[in-house]
């Protein structure tokens, strides 16, 4: 490693990881220190992948890996997993502990895995203002010396102590230099004479395998075998004589066990905290205990036994209020303004296909989506300040035992409120839960939870059919989706995917101001996000549909035309020439769709779905979605404002829905029923082959299909029945 890390310092690149218990505050220090902007969150979990990023200092490039949180090299979740992985097998130059100084013990027991790795490490003793603030002094200089680590106070947030860390890192890099080679002193903890004799040949019989030897750390993997941890005897397979160092690990594991009683990872892990006991006697002093905290004061309302859930539901029912009683406002402005605009355009332009093309295809497409930017905004900002200030953790305990009664426990629920913005990032922050059943579960249940990219669907059809409870009718829309996924999650859990929920530990962070540079960053990636899918796959998809709503272009026959006109005539015995020529206008604009592209696949695909009450434009429609959900609003855009190009109320979808006869209020619930159930968009189908594989995407299709599709079609028929 030394020889890797010579060969960094001499290339000008050092490969450094920030890693340390979850919620540390090391993808804070990563923006700081890289000045990028990635997701904070006070929740352990929130980084499930790693990142990169670097900085420059003094002509030498910082390259920083930010890895996701774990509390031991013994890696159970997919997201600990990435994070060991790293560390052993691609082996960073040298590793920054990011350490929370308020819980420094419990951090310290992963730094003193981290040296025995055998890889130089740098200790940022971060939220050293929070720990100020505790009464906690942390002198650093004498934890340097009883740890032999180099250490020093950061805080995360505000990116201050940056200079002294990098300080350190050159220092370690220059010592490592300096001392590489044999008769480089150890600086890793000792587990005692009993169990050092023990580590010693085991440590030696690695060592006869020289290959094997550079690629793992031998003292490292010795303790790891004591442990018994099933990755490193994997590992250990690489070895040229596996056998016998595995009979000696056995043997090993074996005596202490005896010995002590005790299973040899308690042993370790006791030695472990012996250490970091003493330790921590030498250098950290609590001046005061504080006998008042404000989290504790907090918690004791919020996660009061009676309290916590009825809590929980009014800040899902607050979300989701404010989100509509704010974005009603913007969301109009912005209507009227597209509505205006297309208006203009129509006057300003020529007839023709680059008139048709503009204002049916793009305006009426992605006008009509644009128009939900201003919801979209103010649903990701509150979805975020929740996560800050720490309530999802807190809505993890709360909602824990409700869980179990469906086979889900408290740590599916920030993956399941992550999906209520996008199931994409949602479905990747399942990776924290440690069983693959449960991930399994809570992933397939996901899509239910009503993404962003679906509200403008139901704000569209719940406006223009339910306009005076809108509000009441979306909200009822979500609380379909969330009882679906507990259901769903109950029988998956009894019938194919049956087993225990594990047991689940998570710590409470403290509630924390959010910073309000990370918020805005945060809602502003996330509303750029959609303004770029408006801009790329909705225009795209738009023009599309225009096009196959515009070709083949078709005429009306005269004669066809005249008895139109004729039958007009005698329904509306007292309409002038005006009405009758808007309605000859009307009907041949419809006569052309019904001939164009998008009527033909429409014929062809309406029998599945008339048990729906669909007619032919409305599963098109529904079709299109696959893209994204959006795109159901852009593509009803273009189909039901075709031919009322010219009149005053094509400014409003709504009015155009509501006036066509195959709508009814019933029709369009079960729409919203219907695009709800379904299989979510490409995205986010792409992103569970990528994390369950093809066999459960495809499983997941078929449920999400056939469940949507019964459903709906149970509630149109009994809805009809009732005379809906
Ligand atoms: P990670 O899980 O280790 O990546 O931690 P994050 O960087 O996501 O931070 C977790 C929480 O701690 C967030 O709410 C941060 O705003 C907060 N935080 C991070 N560093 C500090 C710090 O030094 N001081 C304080 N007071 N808060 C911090
Ligand atoms: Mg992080």
């Amino acid at each position: 490693m030394s020889a890797e890390l010579k060969e960094g310092a001499e290339r000008g690149c050092l490969r450094i990881a920030l890693a340390g218990n979850p919620n540390a505050g090391k993808t804070s220090l990563f923006n700081a220190l890289t000045g990028a902007h990635h997701k904070v969150g006070n929740y352990p979990g929130v980084t499930v992948e790693k990142r990169e990023g670097s900085r420059f200092r003094r002509g030498r490039e910082y390259r920083f890996i930010d890895l996701p949180g774990i509390y031991s090299l013994t890696a159970y979740s997919i997201d600990e997993v990435v994070a060991r992985d790293f560390l052993l097998d691609e082996r960073p130059d040298l590793i920054i502990d990011v350490l929370d100084s308020t819980n420094l013990e419990r951090n310290l027991y992963l730094c003193l895995q981290f040296q025995e790795l055998g890889i130089p490490v740098v200790g940022a003793l971060n939220m050293s203002d929070e720990a100020e603030a505790k009464g906690i002094r942390i002198d650093e200089k004498a934890l340097t010396a009883v740890l032999g680590l180099p250490m020093t106070k950061t805080v995360g947030t505000k990116g201050s102590g940056l200079d002294a860390l990098l300080d350190l890192v050159d220092a370690a890099v220059e010592t490592e230099l300096s001392l590489a080679g044999p008769g480089r002193p150890t600086r890793s903890i000792r587990y005692g004479d009993e169990i050092e004799a023990r580590i010693e040949p085991i440590e030696e019989a690695i060592a006869s395998d020289p290959e094997f030897a550079l690629r793992f750390p031998t003292r490292w993997l010795a303790v790891k075998l004591l442990e018994k941890d099933a990755n490193a005897y994997e590992r250990l397979a690489a070895h040229r004589d596996a056998a016998r160092v595995e009979g000696l690990a056995k043997a090993a594991t074996a005596w202490i066990e005896r010995h002590h009683a005790k299973d040899a990872e308690i042993v370790v892990s006791e030695q472990r905290y012996g250490y970091i006991r003493g330790a921590a006697r030498e250098s950290v002093k609590i001046a005061r205990r504080p006998d008042f905290s404000v989290t504790e004061a907090i918690d004791k309302v919020i996660m009061n036994r009676f309290l916590a859930l009825p809590i929980f539901v009014g800040v899902l029912w607050a979300l989701f209020q404010l989100t509509f009683s704010i974005g009603a406002y913007p969301q109009a402005w912005l209507e009227s303004l597209f509505g205006w605009l297309s208006l203009t355009l129509q006057s300003a332009l020529p007839q023709g296909l680059f008139r048709s093309l503009l204002v049916d295809g793009i305006i009426g497409g992605v006008g009509g989506v644009f128009s939900f930017v201003p919801l979209i905004v103010i649903l990701f900002f509150l979805l975020s300040l929740l996560e800050d200030i720490g309530y999802m953790s807190r809505a993890a305990f709360a909602t824990d035992k409700f869980l179990h009664a469906f086979g889900l426990h408290g740590q599916s629920i920030f993956p399941m409120i992550l999906g209520f913005g996008c199931s994409v990032p949602a479905i990747m922050a399942a990776r924290t839960l440690k069983s693959r059943r449960d991930r399994i579960v809570t992933i397939l249940v996901i899509p239910f939870m009503s993404c962003g990219a679906k509200l403008p669907v139901h704000v569209l059809l719940a406006a223009a059919f339910f306009p005076r409870h809108a509000a009441s009718v979306v909200m009822a829309i979500y609380a379909i989706g969330v009882l679906l996924s507990l259901v769903s999650s109950f029988v998956l859990k009894k019938t194919i995917l049956r087993g225990d929920p594990t047991p689940f530990v998570m710590e409470l962070p403290p509630y924390r101001a959010p910073t309000l540079s990370g918020l805005l960053w945060h809602v502003w990636e996330k509303t750029w996000q959609y303004m770029k899918k408006a801009g790329t796959v909705i225009l795209a998809s738009s023009i599309l549909i225009w096009a196959i709503t515009s070709f083949p272009k078709y005429s009306i026959p005269q004669a066809e035309l005249d008895s139109l006109a004729q039958s007009y005539q005698v329904s509306h015995p007292g309409a002038g020439k005006p009405q009758l020529e808007a309605y000859l206008k009307a009907s041949s604009a419809e006569a052309g769709l019904e001939h164009s592209a998008a009527g033909q696949i429409g014929k062809f695909i309406v029998p599945a779905f008339r048990p729906l009450g669909f007619d032919w434009k409305i599963s098109v429609a529904t079709i299109t979605g696959v893209a994204a959900k959006e795109v159901i609003v852009s593509t009803m855009g273009i189909l039901y404002r075709v031919g009322a190009e010219g009149s005053a109320e094509s400014a409003s979808l709504r009015q155009a829905l509501r006036s066509d006869s195959a709508f009814s209020p019933l029709i369009a619930f079960v729409l919203m029923l219907f695009v709800l159930i379904i299989p979510p968009c490409l995205a986010a189908l792409a992103t569970i082959k990528a994390e369950l594989g093809w066999a459960w995407l495809g499983f997941a299709i078929s449920f999400m299909f056939i469940l949507g599709w019964s459903l709906s079609m149970g509630v149109f028929q009994i809805g009809t029945l009732i005379g809906g």
